[in-house]
């Protein structure tokens, strides 16, 4: 069975989180840089901007797509994202 996007997106990113479910995942997590990269994202696909994140209980860094944060966790992260994109 295939996954979608959004699953393995979350799959990732849990496995880096602190936490086992979602909701209490998506607050362990600062923006520490935004940039231009075409580079991927955890879920695999390639990106037209990375966000690059640090989990603050475990200090997992991850890079992930900019599409994929605002499709799949929008919610204060995407504010963060949009002050570390301003500075
Ligand atoms: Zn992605």
């Amino acid at each position: 069975m295939k996954r979608t996007k959004k699953e393995i997106f979350i799959d990732e990113l849990l496995k880096y989180s602190n936490a086992s479910e979602l909701e209490s995942a998506k607050e362990e997590w600062n923006v520490i840089n935004v940039k231009n990269n075409d580079g991927k994202c955890i879920c695999g696909q390639a990106l037209s901007y990375s966000i690059t994140m640090v989990n603050k209980i475990n200090e997992n860094i991850i890079t992930v797509g900019g599409d994929c944060i605002n499709k799949f966790i929008s919610n204060n992260l995407g504010i963060a994202i949009i002050k570390c994109m301003v500075k």
